[in-house]
């Protein structure tokens, strides 16, 4: 018979205002929100991205975008050089000349973002007065819009976030003003892999709930309305700003888990249901045959996992959720576990499951957490590139952060994908030992 970790109860979290959280300002190690663009670009299909910035910034969107070989990209950057560094050109005519030669070429392109950077800001070049002016050229055939990607305040998921409060902000309201575009009573908002939105939809359907979309849509042109009742669900606790601009326009956030893991996907649809009014006995009869199947499914990783300690390094914002579901249904002992930033609303129903004697830790000063890692001497460390080599070298094992938001790791039926990701490096470095 398979060996199942009971759930650790909530009495034995605490509630996430009591909790300490050790808060950090010092030099950090994470990757900027230009990073962002390499999931962004597959998510919104007829959407481009034009980076205004320096060859570092090409090289970095390169090279996360790995080796890829387009056709036709889907983003590209207009490089700032010495002379718009030194004010020899005018940086706006520049951009103009580009923007004109990249829209002539590639008629498919039905929504242009253009991506702030560190040297677009050190230049004080304003992106939301060119997305304007180039607008009044190309509406209605191209959307132009702009965000920050710059790494002077952010970490590598607020990208995500930043390009969908932008796109928010293009979101009508009331469908008799907007007869082309739905009124749904149900945004279900951040980025997630197709397959998993299919997923999601099957389940939404078969929950009862069927006005719904999601946000961002595969193509620019299926933005839907909101209506006077409108609430959302997000799927990742880093869209403080997204957030927002909803809570702006009046829609309502549905207070929920993350859906990461059986547990955490559960309390997602189950707080959708309660919000619509359904039946909890139907929720039940919907929920309970895919919470089975993925129970089982992660009985292998159990084995592993089970009793092996884990530390944070602050880096994708997914770090409260994930530990919860390493801790909660597969055993694993919490250290410390570090978050860039903690929205202590958005993250209060995660906060709850979590034991209370974990240590929390919010932005970083990572000489200092590097320390406090080292006396913990954990089984695993999940961390950003940076610092994953010099910690296998010192005989730690790491888990990349940034491979979870390449990942499809949402739902019942990727519960089990996500926790392979953590016993992967365990028991490879098991037998690299043997
Ligand atoms: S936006 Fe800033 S941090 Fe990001 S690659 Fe460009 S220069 Fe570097």
């Amino acid at each position: 018979m398979n060996r199942v970790i009971p759930l650790q109860s909530a009495a034995a979290a605490c509630d996430s205002q009591d909790r300490a959280i050790l808060k950090e300002r010092g030099q950090r190690e994470v990757f900027c929100g230009l990073t962002g663009i390499i999931w962004l670009h597959r998510k919104i299909q007829d959407a481009f991205f034009l980076v205004v910035g320096s060859r570092t910034c090409a090289h970095l969107v390169q090279s996360a975008a790995g080796v890829m070989i387009f056709a036709e990209p889907r983003f590209a950057t207009a490089i700032i050089d010495d002379h718009d560094l030194a004010g020899l050109a005018d940086a706006n005519e520049e951009l103009d000349r580009v923007v004109d030669q990249l829209l002539t070429r590639r008629p498919d392109i039905k929504m242009l973002f253009l991506v702030g950077s560190c040297p677009s800001e050190v230049i004080k070049l304003d992106l939301s007065r060119a997305a304007e002016r180039l607008s009044k050229t190309y509406t209605p055939r191209v959307r132009i819009l702009n965000y920050s990607g710059s790494g002077i305040e952010t970490t590598f998921t607020q990208g995500e976030d930043a390009c969908l409060a932008a796109l928010a902000k293009e979101i009508p309201r009331h469908a008799q003003d907007h007869p082309a575009q739905r009124e749904v009573d149900l945004l279900i908002v951040g980025c997630l892999a197709d397959v998993v939105e299919d997923q999601f939809s099957r389940i939404f359907n078969e929950l009862g709930i069927e006005s719904y979309a999601f946000f961002p849509p595969r193509r620019s042109g299926d933005i839907p309305c909101l209506g006077p009742n409108t609430r959302y669900l997000l799927v990742q606790p880093f869209l403080t700003e997204t957030a927002r601009v909803l809570d702006d326009m009046g829609a309502k956030r549905i207070p929920a888990p993350f859906p990461l893991g059986v547990e955490g996907t559960e309390g997602w649809f189950a707080a959708a249901a309660k919000a619509f009014g359904i039946d909890p006995n139907h929720v039940e009869k919907v929920i309970a045959p895919k919470r089975q199947r993925a129970n089982l499914a992660l009985e292998r990783q159990r084995q592993v996992l089970n009793g092996r300690s884990i530390f944070f390094f602050p880096d994708s914002q997914l770090e409260i959720p994930l530990a919860r579901f390493l801790h909660r249904e597969l055993g694993m002992q919490l250290t410390e576990i570090g978050m860039p930033y903690i929205h202590r609303q958005h993250l209060a129903e995660e906060l709850a499951l979590l034991p209370a004697e974990v240590s929390l830790s919010e932005g970083q000063d990572v000489e200092k957490q590097l320390d406090r890692c080292r006396n913990y001497r954990p089984d695993m460390v999940v961390c950003g590139l940076g610092l994953a080599n010099p910690l296998e070298a010192e005989g730690m094992t790491t888990k990349w952060s940034i491979e979870l938001v390449f990942t499809p790791i949402q739902g019942f039926d990727q519960a089990a994908d996500l926790a392979e990701l953590f016993a992967r490096p365990l028991v490879r470095r098991t037998k690299f030992a043997a």
